[in-house]
């Protein structure tokens, strides 16, 4: 089964996926291609950081799952080799998302909901984004919202971690019966 995480910058999908996994050894996390830099005291395993050549050399070779551009960058994901009896988490844009929904219409996609832009701000600012970048993601925001509800992504507005993962917990175990029932 895939899981497909989206939602805006700042959203805290990153806590919340890392909560998943620490909760459930059953989840295996995907590590995407991007041609972004890293961000100042970004783990170097965050992503597997390309130039644009080799980016464009292995979406040329259709080495990717899905792809997409974000804000000026692009960002992808290789085709999963999941561990056997492991279900793939896949943490994407919204555009990605649409593109995993067409390939596997079975698989899960959650859209995580900011409580509000202020709350939103307040984080982006805090991971050392620069005032203009903070900016333009504020108001990509708002398209992604659209574009994930547009998707039937099931909305979770994270306003409290616990509660927010326990909703996507329970999300997945849903999914999961309704696999194994065929
Ligand atoms: P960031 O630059 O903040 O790490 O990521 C920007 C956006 O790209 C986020 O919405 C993030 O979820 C998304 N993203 C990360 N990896 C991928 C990927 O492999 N494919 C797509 N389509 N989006 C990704």
């Amino acid at each position: 089964m895939i899981i497909v995480i989206s939602g805006p910058g700042g959203v805290g999908k990153g806590t919340v996926v890392g909560e998943l996994l620490r909760r459930d050894p059953n989840l295996w996390l995907s590590r995407s291609w991007t041609t972004r830099e890293r961000r100042p005291g970004e783990p170097e395993d965050a992503y597997h950081f390309v130039d644009r050549a080799t980016f464009d050399a292995r979406a040329a070779e259709d080495g990717f799952l899905e792809w997409a551009e974000f804000l000026g960058n692009r960002y992808g994901t290789p085709y999963p080799e999941p561990r056997p009896g492991s279900d793939v988490l896949l943490e994407i844009d919204v555009q990605g998302a649409a593109q995993v929904s067409e390939r596997h219409p079975d698989a899960l996609l959650v859209f995580l909901e900011p409580p509000s832009p202020q709350v939103q701000e307040q984080r982006l600012r805090g991971r050392g984004d620069s005032p203009e970048k903070v900016a333009q993601r504020i108001e990509k925001a708002r398209e992604e919202s659209a574009a994930g509800r547009a998707l039937g992504a099931a909305v979770v507005v994270n306003d409290d971690l616990e509660r927010a993962v326990t909703e996507v917990a329970d999300l997945i175990a849903s999914s999961r019966r309704a696999a194994t029932a065929g």
